[in-house]
C-alpha cells in the first residue's frame, strides 16, 4: 500500500492542490492536523481533506480553532488567525474539527506503523533536533511514527543507542523534486513529511511524503505551487501581511 502523508496545511488551498496533483498513485491519505490556522482558505480546505480522506490526527491549531485549547499558548499572530478561521468556518466544519482525534492514530492491518500530530509522547511536543527525537524514539514499541508540527521535512533514526537524522537534499529551488529514503527492518523512525501548506525549513515549496509499505521507502516530495495566489488571499481576507510574507521565505 501506498500511503500519502500530509501535515499542516494550514488553510493554504493552493499548496494543498498542488500536493495532490503531483503525489503519483496512492492507496490512501493520513493527515496529521493543523488543517486549519494562518491560511486563508479553512472551509475549502476541510472540504478537500475530508474528501481525500482518511486518517486523520488533530493538531494544536485545529484545537485552538475549535474551542479544545486556550489561545493564550498562542503567540499574537497565530491566536489571531485562529479566531478569524473561527469565525469563517461553517458550524459544520467547526464540528468536524473539534472531533478529529488525538493521536497516535493507526490503520488496520499495519500494526507497525503510527500517525501523531507532535510526539508519540505528547500531541503538543515539537520534535525539532535529534536530541528531542531520542526520547520517543529509545521508548517506542513501533517501528515507524509519522509526525508534523515543526513543518521540518526529514526524518530522525534509531538502533541500539545510536541516533541520526536525515534531511532531503534538494537540487533546485522551483522544480517539482523527489527524494528516496529507504528504511531499514531493524531500525525505528520518526518521520517528518513537511508542511504542506506553510515550510519552514527555508524551502518554499509545499510538503509532503509518501510511505511504501511493501518496498519499506518513503518518498520525500516538494512541488512549487501558487504562491501569489496563496498570499492574495491572505491580504484579501485582512489577515495579519506576516502570514503571507513567510510563506515566499519558507519560514
Ligand atoms: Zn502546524
Amino acid at each position: 500500500m501506498r500511503i500519502l502523508v500530509l501535515s499542516d496545511i494550514h488553510g493554504n488551498l493552493d499548496a494543498l492542490e498542488a500536493c495532490l496533483a503531483s503525489a503519483e498513485r496512492y492507496d490512501i491519505v493520513v493527515n496529521l492536523g493543523d488543517i486549519v490556522g494562518y491560511g486563508a482558505s479553512p472551509n475549502e480546505v476541510i472540504d478537500r481533506s475530508r474528501e481525500v480522506g482518511k486518517y486523520f490526527v488533530r493538531g494544536n491549531h485545529d484545537k485552538a480553532t475549535s474551542g479544545l485549547m486556550d489561545l493564550k499558548d498562542f503567540n499574537p499572530i497565530a491566536g489571531l488567525a485562529a479566531l478569524w478561521t473561527r469565525d469563517q468556518l461553517t458550524p459544520e466544519n467547526l464540528q468536524w474539527l473539534r472531533g478529529l482525534p488525538q493521536g497516535p492514530v493507526q490503520i488496520p492491518d499495519f500494526p507497525e506503523i503510527q500517525f501523531v500530530h507532535g510526539s508519540p509522547i505528547d500531541e503538543d511536543e515539537y520534535v525539532v533536533t535529534l536530541h528531542d527525537a531520542l526520547a520517543p524514539l529509545a521508548t517506542l514499541p513501533l517501528a515507524v511514527t509519522f509526525f508534523g508540527h515543526t513543518h521540518l521535512q526529514g526524518a530522525f533514526s534509531f538502533k541500539t543507542a545510536a541516533g541520526d537524522a536525515f534531511r532531503p537534499p534538494y537540487k533546485t529551488i522551483g522544480q517539482n523534486e523527489t527524494t528516496q529514503f529507504a528504511l531499514k527492518k531493524d531500525v525505528r523512525y520518526l518521520i517528518n513529511p513537511g508542511s504542506v501548506g506553510q515550510p519552514r525549513d527555508g524551502d518554499w515549496r509545499a510538503a509532503f511524503a509518501i510511505f511504501d509499505t511493501e518496498k519499506w521507502a518513503v518518498t520525500f516530495q516538494r512541488v512549487p505551487y501558487n504562491l501569489k495566489s496563496a498570499q492574495d488571499r491572505i491580504f484579501a481576507a485582512n489577515l495579519p501581511q506576516r502570514l503571507a510574507t513567510r510563506l515566499a521565505a519558507g519560514r
